[in-house]
Order: C-alpha cells, then sequence, then structure tokens
C-alpha cells in the first residue's frame, strides 16, 4: 500500500484506483461469510482554497451482518482514511504511517471478524478518500450515510497506528464520548496495560476532542467515537513516511486492543448514550513528537 507504485494514495491519483486492489479483501476473504461491499464515490477540490481541479474519489465500505435478529439492526464501524497528502517537490509521499496503517489494519481486522462471524450488531468496515483535503471522505459518508446513523454505537478511527515506539506510548481519544465509557474501556486497557511483554503505555487524551481526523465527522452526528494514534513524528506528512520504518509488531498489539474492544461493543446488550466533550480543541497530542530545527 506504501510502494511507490501507489503514488501516495492521494485524490484522484492513478495509484488511488490502485488502491482498491488492496483492498481485496473485502471482496475475497475466501470465507462464506455474508458481506457485502459498497465503493461510494464523490468528488472532492485538490485546490481546495481556489475550489480548482476537481477529482474522484471515493469510500470503500465492506458490511459483515450481525448474528441478532434484533441487535444486527445496530452497528459498530471501524474505519481509517487511505489517501496520503499530496505530493510535493516531485518527491512521492507514500504515508505508510499516515495512513496505510491504519487501512491494513482494518483489512486485517475484517478478516478475523469474517472468520469467527459471531458479531451480533452489524460491523461496518470503511477505508475514506479525500481526508488529508478536509476529512472529505468522511463528511460524505456522514452527510450520504447508507446505514441509519442513529443506529451506530461506536465509530473506531484508526489513523497512524503504525510508529509504536520503544515505551510502546499509544494515544486513545474519545474515551468520554459515551456515557461511563471510560469505565466501560477500563478492563481492556488494563489487561494490555499489563499484558507480558506487550504492555502498553496509554495515554487517555481525555477532555476535549481532536478534530484533524475522521472519527470527528461521525462524533459531530452524535456518535461515540474511538481514535487510536501512535503520535507525530519527524516523517508527519514528507516524503520519508516509509515501511521500513514501521512497528509492525506494534501494530499486532495494537490490533489485539482493538479487536476486543470492538467485539465487546458489538455484542454487549447494553447501547451506549453519546455524550458530547468540551468544545475546546485538543491540539496534536505531542508527546512523542521529536522537535528539530531548521
Ligand atoms: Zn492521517
Amino acid at each position: 500500500m506504501a510502494s511507490d507504485e501507489l503514488e501516495g494514495r492521494s485524490s484522484g491519483t492513478q495509484g488511488m484506483n490502485l488502491q482498491r486492489l488492496y483492498c481485496k479483501p473485502f471482496y475475497k476473504c475466501g470465507l462464506p461469510t455474508e458481506q457485502i461491499v459498497e465503493v461510494q464515490e464523490h468528488y472532492v477540490y485538490k485546490d481546495r482554497r481556489n475550489k480548482k481541479n476537481k477529482v474522484l474519489t471515493y469510500n470503500i465500505i465492506a458490511t459483515l451482518p450481525g448474528t441478532d435478529d434484533k441487535l444486527k439492526e445496530e452497528y459498530v464501524v471501524v474505519g481509517g482514511h487511505y489517501d496520503s497528502v499530496n505530493n510535493k517537490l516531485d518527491k512521492i509521499h507514500n504515508g505508510a504511517d499516515d495512513n496505510a496503517s491504519g487501512t491494513s489494519m482494518i483489512l486485517e481486522l475484517f478478516e478475523k471478524f469474517a472468520v469467527s462471524n459471531t458479531h451480533k450488531r452489524t460491523l461496518v468496515f470503511m477505508a475514506f478518500g479525500g481526508e488529508e483535503l478536509g476529512l472529505l471522505g468522511s463528511k460524505h459518508f456522514v452527510n450520504n450515510p447508507t446505514i441509519d446513523l442513529q443506529k451506530v454505537q461506536l465509530m473506531v478511527n484508526l489513523d497512524m497506528v503504525g510508529r509504536l515506539d520503544n515505551e510502546k506510548n499509544l494515544q486513545l481519544g474519545g474515551t468520554l464520548t459515551a456515557v461511563d465509557f471510560d469505565k466501560k474501556l477500563e478492563p481492556f486497557l488494563d489487561e494490555v496495560e499489563n499484558r507480558w511483554q506487550n504492555n502498553l503505555n496509554i495515554t487517555e487524551l481525555g477532555k476535549g476532542i481532536f478534530k484533524r481526523s475522521d472519527h470527528y465527522s461521525f462524533y459531530l452526528k452524535d456518535i461515540p467515537v474511538l481514535f487510536f494514534f501512535t503520535g507525530l513524528h519527524e516523517d508527519y506528512h514528507g516524503p520519508t513516511d516509509d515501511s521500513n520504518k514501521i512497528n509492525y509488531q506494534g501494530m499486532k498489539v495494537i490490533s489485539d486492543l482493538v479487536h476486543p474492544i470492538m467485539e465487546e461493543f458489538a455484542n454487549t446488550p447494553e447501547k451506549l448514550i453519546f455524550q458530547p466533550v468540551e468544545l475546546e480543541e485538543q491540539s496534536m497530542p505531542t508527546a512523542t513528537m521529536k522537535v528539530t530545527l531548521g
């Protein structure tokens, strides 16, 4: 996904079209599990300020219907953007961390859930286009939803989950966007914080909401959200955000945390009750950013 062949997957490029091929587990997981795949096309301006250079982009949406007669009318969504920033100075911005990492984790989770097929609520997996142009894919989806948004239990956003550092710092946003949500998440976070060798260092972003990723579009529709993020780094939005810098073992640890959380909220009979958080914007979490000058 982050090879030069895909040119950074930004909106309107040929590489963006190749991206569809990389979502093939959505189409052919080789399992008898019922699945529905839709491609939602929409147009965006690559030059936002001057409303010029209109190009086609799309969201890829895969659905695994729930197994419970009643709860299958409700949804747990997991999503992340696949596009990278526009290439600059003839250098390809591969966006391995931002956000081939989140997109590939979504494909992996899809396969896992398609195999077990025990989720009571319906699961929806989304790869958004146009995020780097202003969350355009997720905005388009929430304004043209293919499901009843009032029945979405939870939206999980995976954006930059590929750079778990040596201290295993993982940032988690949205834990206050539902009543008692933080308490309900505690057993899962405790478990992974204490697990031998996998002891993650989780920072809950707490008050406020981080507005610059796709969960924010869902939050604005009164949907509880969770946002997983391994932090900023010096390659962020640059041509050196490459696949050789990804911590693949770290991605597995994170995926092994996201999976049971999704499972819990897909199966628990209780519905999460949305609650708004303080309106001030969280600044980009910078705990692990190394600042360089020049
Ligand atoms: Zn991103």
